[in-house]
């Protein structure tokens, strides 16, 4: 039959891969854990109204990005394109402002978007995000900004910058769309077609945009840092006092918008400059008032999304690697019936104690069963032959340095192999 290859712009994670998810991941547990962000896991689908009134009508996300179709119930339904929208949903839902506030949330999720394929673009990414509710005071988005920057710092990277902007509350940006709008008008017949209609609805989106012409149309365009009302200026100077007494460089830049609707104040990304076009690892803001689209009371809310498969690509980029963990302590290399019973019995013995224990399964001979040991990277191997069962002892080799050891069979346990390997 005819091979079946995986949709495009989906990728199969390798076991030879895998550890060094686990070790990203694990990473990203304890420091959540270290900042008391608890783990929220939200439906993989929705219905597609979290997402239009959570991410907004006029985004690229929901207008051409998006998963959607109809259940056998004729209900529209999306797989999630990000994360913040469904845990908003969650968060009204469960009544979770009844529960300590601030709420401080964490997810690690796989996300679905309709995208044109590249490194670092996919159409089935993973993020890693935080959420937190109930927490207005810029203290908060300075450390919930020092999270991943906490976290960069952790893994030795070193090529990745913060950017920082303030895109201001309602009003300062009803001020800002006239004079975005105005400045747009006069070259209007330049802008793409989605830009045109951006113009109308969001004129604030075209400055997002990744066509070449419409970035250079955008290029004077007035800038929203000099549209801030008092609060929000003040607000965006306490963010930065925070980040300096945290001694988190950052840079601002007024251009950032982010790419949904519902962003206010506060917005950053991590950039790298190393793996080219999508070289925003992590992007966020605050986004009070968020709950009133799911039907909740005013909270407000921020947190920041970041793009794993990008992060691994900078960690690869910088030349950053995952410890190749430790999982075979010892291989069992049984000859014949009565030695595989007597594997099988060690083996339980030191996996009753804590550790990793093998043995061959399939009956190779001991050359093919050395060869297997030594592509899993076991750490000693022992070879159970008919002497070895007649004497009742066991000779263990340590594969580092070759160095060997016997020791009776019954007192092969996992504190001596700890021993041993130490
Ligand atoms: P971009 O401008 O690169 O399209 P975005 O603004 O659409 O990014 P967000 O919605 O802010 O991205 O998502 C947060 C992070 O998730 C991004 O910074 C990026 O690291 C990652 N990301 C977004 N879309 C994809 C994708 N299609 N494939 C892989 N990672 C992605
Ligand atoms: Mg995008």
């Amino acid at each position: 039959m005819a091979q079946i290859t995986a949709p495009k712009g989906t990728q199969d994670l390798l076991p030879r891969d895998s550890y060094r998810w686990q070790w990203i991941e694990g990473m990203i547990r304890n420091l959540c854990a270290q900042y008391g962000f608890k783990e929220i896991r939200t439906p993989v689908f929705e219905h597609t109204e979290v997402f239009v009134r959570g991410v907004g009508e006029t985004t690229d996300v929901v207008t051409k990005e998006m998963y959607t179709f109809e259940d056998k119930g004729g209900r529209s339904v999306t797989l999630r394109p990000e994360g913040t929208a469904g845990i908003v949903r969650a968060f009204v839902e469960n009544g979770l402002f009844n529960d300590a506030l601030p709420a401080k949330l964490f997810y690690l999720i796989q996300c679905f978007r309709y995208e044109r394929p590249q490194k670092g673009r996919l159409r089935q990414f993973n993020q890693f995000g935080i959420e937190l509710f109930g927490a207005p005071d810029p203290i908060t988005d300075a450390t919930v900004i020092s999270l991943p920057y906490r976290l960069f710092k952790e893994v030795g990277l070193k090529g990745i910058s913060l950017e920082l902007n303030s895109i201001g509350c309602k009003e300062c940006r009803a001020k800002y769309r006239e004079a975005l709008i105005a400045y747009f008008e006069k070259d209007q017949e330049r802008l793409c077609g989605t830009c045109l209609e951006r113009l109308e609805k969001n004129p604030m989106r075209i400055l997002d945009c990744k066509s070449e012409v419409c970035k250079e149309v955008s290029k004077d365009a007035p800038l929203i840092t000099d549209f801030l009302c008092e609060e929000c200026e003040a607000h965006f100077k306490a963010v930065q006092e925070y980040l300096d007494a945290l001694d988190i460089e950052y840079k601002i830049n007024p251009r950032i918008v982010r790419g949904l609707d519902y962003y206010n104040r506060t917005v950053f990304e991590f950039v790298s400059n190393e793996i080219g076009a999508q070289g925003t690892v992590c992007g966020g803001g605050r986004y009070d008032g968020m709950t009133e689209q799911f039907g909740g009371a005013s909270q407000s809310g921020i947190g920041f999304a970041m793009g794993l498969e990008r992060f691994m690509l900078v960690l690869e980029q910088a030349g950053i690697e995952a410890p190749k963990p430790q999982d075979c302590d010892l291989f069992i290399i049984p000859l014949g019936e009565s030695a595989k019973k007597e594997a099988v019995k060690i083996a339980s013995r030191l996996l009753d104690g804590g550790m990793g224990a093998q043995y061959d399964l399939i009956s190779r001979s001991v050359k093919a069963q050395m060869k297997y040991a030594d592509k899993i990277g076991a750490a000693a191997t022992m070879v159970l032959g008919d002497s070895e069962l007649e004497q009742g002892i066991a000779r263990i080799k340590r594969m580092a340095d070759g160095a060997q050891e016997e020791i009776s069979l019954e007192a092969l346990n996992a504190e001596w192999l700890e021993e041993f390997l130490r």
